[in-house]
């Protein structure tokens, strides 16, 4: 099925919100290459964000390539659609080669009947004991229960194909990588509905190469990872199994692999996810959420000066409007209301006091998850400031490069794809 453009086995999604990092995004992916490990840069940036910030996936484009060039990579790189339907594609269709065709809305819509009779009827050995290579237990189903999958997953599936064929129309097959989301939903879906989600797709003819469930525990933006590890990672394992099978047994693309949506900084999943894959030789996208603009922040905060008065009136604002930033982003974000400091209390803040708070480091005791959470919704603020804001980062060039170059490198992509 794979034809064309190739996502290699190594990837890592990078959101820019403010389109000036993509140099210090890249300087990350380097360093990987320098440890000897091929990661390559998948830049992201939704139709939530560009609304929010009002900007367009052409500028996305512009920095990436502009990056690319004064960094002399010769590898490869992507311009993700993140997130997109039929509905907001179309910008993103000349800019971008890569296109994430979020479906989440259509689970739980009920397929035709007669659709979801067939797929039952075609797949015949996903009822009774389903062995899978390299998974203990064997997965037990009924025609019930399949039937249940289809009933809740094939619509969202067909939507996928609508999608993928309008692409294919646009722009050509093989012009561009196609990944299926299913993580903006309410309930995760186990290893067993991701195989039956797979054959769905391989009968759709969608020639995926990433995809991306909706694992088990909170994902929330900016913040660590909440739930049970163990289980986490026996189901990460079981999906990668499963993923293995569906390759082969359906056809699929050879290098499909998972794509985790980790909203950044899942530092207690990292080591599970690099194990995993070392051990299935497996590959993985890592989708990072826009956390490189609090490094923007954190970087400014450390220069002090106007920077950091830049860094508290980005606060103060966010404080005042925290409803309306934190609305769009409701079952991402656990903000601590009494947890979150006044805005006076924070005028009076050194660097390190602003950074320490910020910055996600677990052993630091003044580190505030609410306080980060806030700030990482409040990008808006900084867009309203407009060359205010973007000509701090431009002054500040490089204290805000090595935060972003640092965070990006030891905190994801080493723990991720190198290991310690
Ligand atoms: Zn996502």
């Amino acid at each position: 099925m794979s034809e064309g453009l190739v996502l290699p086995k190594f990837s890592v999604g990078v959101g820019d919100r403010f389109a000036h990092q993509a140099k210090a995004q890249l300087a990350a992916c380097i360093k990987a290459g320098e440890a000897g490990v091929e990661v390559v840069p998948v830049w992201n940036k939704s139709n939530r964000e560009h609304m929010i910030i009002g900007t367009d996936p052409n500028q996305t484009r512009k920095a990436a390539d502009a990056a690319v060039k004064e960094l002399g990579w010769s590898k490869p790189y992507f311009l993700d659609a993140d997130h997109i339907n039929l509905k907001t594609v179309d910008r993103f269709i000349e800019p971008c080669d890569f296109f994430t065709l979020d479906v989440a809305d259509e689970i739980g819509k009920p397929a035709k009947p007669e659709d979801v009779d067939a797929f039952v009827a075609r797949h015949s050995e996903l009822i009774g004991t389903v062995t899978i290579p390299r998974i203990a237990e064997p997965f037990k189903t009924d025609v019930a229960f399949v039937k249940g999958v289809a009933n809740k997953f094939l619509a969202a599936v067909q939507d996928a194909g609508k999608i993928y064929r309008y692409l294919v129309e646009k722009k050509g097959k093989g012009k561009f990588v196609a990944e299926v989301s299913m993580d903006e939903t309410d309930s995760p879906q186990t290893p067993v509905e991701l195989l039956i989600i797979l054959a769905a797709i391989a009968d759709e003819q969608i020639p995926i190469q990433t995809i991306a469930p909706k694992f088990t525990g909170r994902f929330n933006k900016g913040v660590d990872y909440v739930g049970d590890v163990a289980q986490f990672t026996k189901e990460f394992e079981e999906d990668l199994a499963a993923i293995a099978f569906a390759i082969k047994r359906y056809g699929l693309p050879e290098n499909l692999k998972l794509s985790v949506h980790s909203g950044s900084d899942k530092f207690s999943i990292y080591k599970a996810i690099h194990e995993a894959v070392v051990k299935f030789d497996a590959g993985v996208h890592l989708k990072t959420a826009g956390t490189t603009w609090l490094e923007e922040l954190i970087g400014l905060a450390e220069a002090g000066g106007s920077g950091l008065e830049i860094a508290k009136e980005v606060y103060r604002e966010a404080f005042a409007h925290e409803e309306e930033l934190r609305a769009p982003y409701a079952t991402v974000i656990d903000i601590d209301d009494a947890k979150l400091p006044k805005p006076e209390e924070v005028d009076g803040w050194t660097s390190k006091q602003f950074t320490d708070a910020l910055r996600h480091d677990q052993s630091n005791a003044a580190y505030n998850s609410s306080f980060r959470q806030l700030l990482h919704v409040g990008f808006k603020i900084a867009a309203k400031m407009g060359d205010k804001y973007l000509n701090a980062l431009e002054a500040n060039e490089e204290i805000v490069a090595k935060n972003v170059t640092t965070n990006l490198y030891d905190r994801h992509i080493r723990p991720v794809f190198v290991g310690k």
